[in-house]
């Protein structure tokens, strides 16, 4: 028989799972549960306060209290037993609220006749972001199992509180009330920081609306001035963008050239002759290049019509006013705005501009994420209709923090948000002084720490980081970063430079790995359904085995009288890393018949990114000089779940006992074969996973430059015994996640997170 607390909280389960698959609003689902947990629990009281700023809790859902005080009474963060439970991210109890010290009276509530309390918070990625509260007006006594069923009440709450349709609410609240009509928007934080610019809107394809052209030479005049000033600005912006590692001016050289294309001008300028509007002009000479090319098997050809596509593009923000490009900004401080983006779309600005970045439809390990964590940009996703919400020239400011968007701030908000971006700022010197200290643990162990490296920036880090090397080479992103593809000669100067820069460190170079998100200009997509499981990186370059021969040539190459350490992305299983490994080889040998200069060592390692390699682990690793763990590619595949799929992002944790078994086995399995093991996946990017990953026995971790002070922090802090003895524990968890759990023991343990 089931006890009566578990056939309670079931009960209660079924309920709330009514009440959450119904269609109704989210607010009066909050009202409906609020109820009936009341009811089920015996409580004479119920509440539900959401977070809605960072610093305060706002009374969004009531039972048994004066019915108008929702959306009246609001909590500081630490005020009151409410304010409590939030920040400091537990449930309390207590049975007599008045004799309390930090009870907070609120007369407005009617709370008069109750007198004891239970609150629980409601968690998400290790932070509150609200409380639901139980109160009885006799002395109650709330048992660890009310507490628990409470707590699980709490768990399905949270996952309400953080959807879309919240947000959604959260944003008409907001703008119900704002002064100057819509100014603060609820999304996902994706990139942690504070940052406040002029909107750039990120090629937005313009609708031609209007056909016919009442007049034409007004309508040509139009044309000839747009057509300069976009071909001024591409000028100017050539001539000063830093791209990808040993990228060259000259590739850009093509792109110019067509915009200045005279015949493409004349046919545009042709159809407003006939007739059309300017707008309406450019797409027809787009559409008559289009017909006449698509069906060509030239490939320069066809590459040549995605650069047309986007000078189109250009020429018809230039023609509406709203001019995606940014070199026509005065500004000095940016903040884009996308509907999507590639990695490669945020090299069209000028990155030490960029103070923000606002991706309507982003999630944490997309690439253009990743590429914005680590120049340290903040990143804000998932505000619906956002993108279309705001226009080029209008000053946001973006709290990646909290997940929020100011449109126009007012000057509080403003002041705000620059005070952060100074503290924030303050945080960076004081790591920074961490620089030539060692990472270890405070009970001794050294941990290395290495660098994600792939744009130009990311070198700069070597320095200012005084890191053990570079764990991860993308080399992908020099032949995004390209118009045409890399021939041998370009990429020996890239992995030079690359080497000269870091001197004596550890460079680990990765094959290409292109393919899902991350296309190069020049290979057209192959439409695939499924692309992030389809032909993509090691699968293309085993297939193009002459793409991978030359790079692997390259790396020979570049790195002569240097130990030069190659690793293979998405390994499969061990006859394909022996086929990449044999295509070295054979290159390797050519070299040495040609008797050119080869490296003094060559280690081979692989990724381990797709999960039938590790039930090979065993016989991988007596082929494999080092693994390393891509966790980003890792749990997508484990969880079967697109790390693109902005409807995904918040649902698996990698802190959570599946996953981490997993990297517990891989690096077990490494260490008994003595075999050098890292983790690049983002993971080892955030302070509070790698120290779960420390705490697995990971000793090699490589980051993104922008985290490498952080991550050195918490090594410092954290004594290495205690935490391998409390991950033991966390692995039996059956939790969903255990976020909240590592971050309370950080707390408690003065572990530095930041
Ligand atoms: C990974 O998958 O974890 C990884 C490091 O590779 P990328 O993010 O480049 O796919
Ligand atoms: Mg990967």
């Amino acid at each position: 028989m089931k006890s009566p607390a578990i056939s309670q909280a079931m009960d209660i389960l079924r309920l709330l799972r009514q009440i959450t698959e119904t269609d109704a609003p989210v607010s009066e689902k909050l009202d409906q549960i609020i109820a009936m947990v009341a009811k089920q629990m015996e409580a004479d009281a119920a509440a539900c306060y959401v977070m809605v700023d960072d610093n305060y809790l706002e009374l969004f859902a009531s039972f048994g209290f004066n019915r108008d005080a929702n959306h009246k009474i609001s909590l500081r963060l630490g005020e009151g037993l409410v304010g409590d439970v939030a920040k400091h991210n537990r449930s309390l109890a207590v049975t007599d609220v008045w004799k309390h010290p930090a009870f907070s009276y609120k007369p407005e509530m009617g709370e008069e006749a109750y007198k004891s309390f239970v609150g629980v918070p409601l968690i998400r990625w290790g932070r509150a972001i609200g409380v639901i509260t139980l109160q009885n007006k006799e002395n109650v006594e709330y048992s660890a199992s009310q507490i628990e069923i409470l707590e699980t009440v709490a768990m399905v709450l949270s996952e309400l509180v953080a959807s879309d349709d919240m947000n959604e609410f959260k944003n008409e609240l907001i703008k119900e009330r704002g002064q100057t009509g819509k100014e603060k928007y609820k999304g996902v934080a994706l990139s942690k920081g504070y940052g406040i610019g002029v909107a750039v809107v990120h090629r937005r394809r313009q609708a031609v609306t209007k056909i016919f052209a009442e007049d034409k030479e007004k309508e040509l005049r139009k044309l000839e001035v747009a057509h300069t000033q976009m071909n001024h600005d591409l000028d100017e912006k050539f001539n000063s963008t830093k791209l990808g590692i040993g990228e060259h001016v000259d590739i850009l050289d093509a792109y110019r050239m067509f915009a200045k294309d005279k015949g493409w001008y004349k046919k545009i300028a042709d159809n407003v002759s006939s007739g059309l509007t300017a707008e309406a002009a450019v797409e027809r000479a787009y559409e008559d290049m289009w017909n006449r090319l698509s069906g060509t098997n030239d490939t320069y050809m066809k590459e040549r019509l995605h650069d047309l596509r986007d000078v189109a593009d250009r020429l018809l923000g230039y023609l509406s006013g709203d001019k995606t490009d940014v070199s026509t900004l005065d500004a000095k401080d940016l903040i884009v705005v996308a509907q999507t983006m590639g990695p490669a779309d945020l090299m069209d600005y000028d990155y030490n501009k960029i103070r923000g970045l606002i991706i309507e439809d982003g999630t944490p390990t997309m690439h253009v994420a990743i590429v914005a964590k680590a120049l340290g940009i903040p990143v804000v996703s998932k505000i619906k209709g956002i993108y279309n919400e705001i226009k080029t020239g209008e000053l946001i400011a973006v709290d990646g923090n909290d997940g929020y968007v100011y449109i126009r701030p007012s000057e509080p908000i403003q002041q705000k948000i620059r005070a952060k971006i100074s503290e924030k700022e303050k945080l960076q010197a004081k790591l920074a002084e961490l620089k030539d200290l060692p990472a270890e643990t405070k009970d001794g162990t050294r941990i290395n720490l290495y660098l994600n490296v792939g744009l130009a920036f990311d070198l700069d880090y070597i320095e200012t980081t005084n890191c053990d090397g570079i764990g991860l080479y993308r080399t992908e992103i020099p032949f995004m970063a390209s118009e045409t593809m890399p021939d041998v000669e370009r990429q020996i100067n890239y992995y030079r430079e690359l080497m000269d820069r870091a001197g004596d460190k550890k460079v680990i170079f990765r094959s290409l790995d292109v393919g899902s998100d991350k296309l190069l200009p020049y290979w057209g997509s192959v439409g695939e359904d499924n692309p992030a499981i389809g032909w993509r990186s090691i699968r293309i370059t085993l297939d193009r085995r002459a793409i991978l021969r030359k790079q692997v040539c390259a790396f020979l190459r570049a790195a002569a009288g240097k130990e030069l350490n190659v690793m293979f992305p998405m390994i499969s299983n061990l006859a394909e890393f022996e086929e990449a490994k044999e295509t070295l080889s054979l290159e390797l040998e050519k070299e040495k018949r040609r008797g050119s200069p080869i490296p003094k060592k060559v280690n081979v390692g692989l990724m381990i990114e797709v999960p039938s390699v590790v039930f090979q682990l065993e016989a991988i690793l007596k082929q494999a000089d080092f693994i390393s763990v891509g966790t980003n590619d890792l749990a997508q595949f484990v969880f079967a779940c697109d790390r693109g799929n902005p409807r995904l992002s918040e649902r698996y944790d990698v802190l959570s006992a599946p996953f981490l078994k997993l990297m517990h086995e891989i690096v077990s399995q490494a260490n008994k074969a003595k075999v050098l093991c890292s983790v690049c996946g983002e993971m080892a990017s955030n302070p509070i996973e790698a120290l779960a990953l420390i705490g697995l026995g990971y000793r090699n971790l490589s980051m993104s430059g922008s985290a490498f002070g952080k991550v050195k922090s918490m090594v410092r802090s954290t004594n290495l015994d205690d935490i391998e003895d409390y991950v033991k524990i966390m692995l039996k968890s059956n939790r969903r996640t255990l976020r909240p759990q590592l971050i309370s023991y950080a707390y408690d343990h003065g572990i530095e997170i930041y």
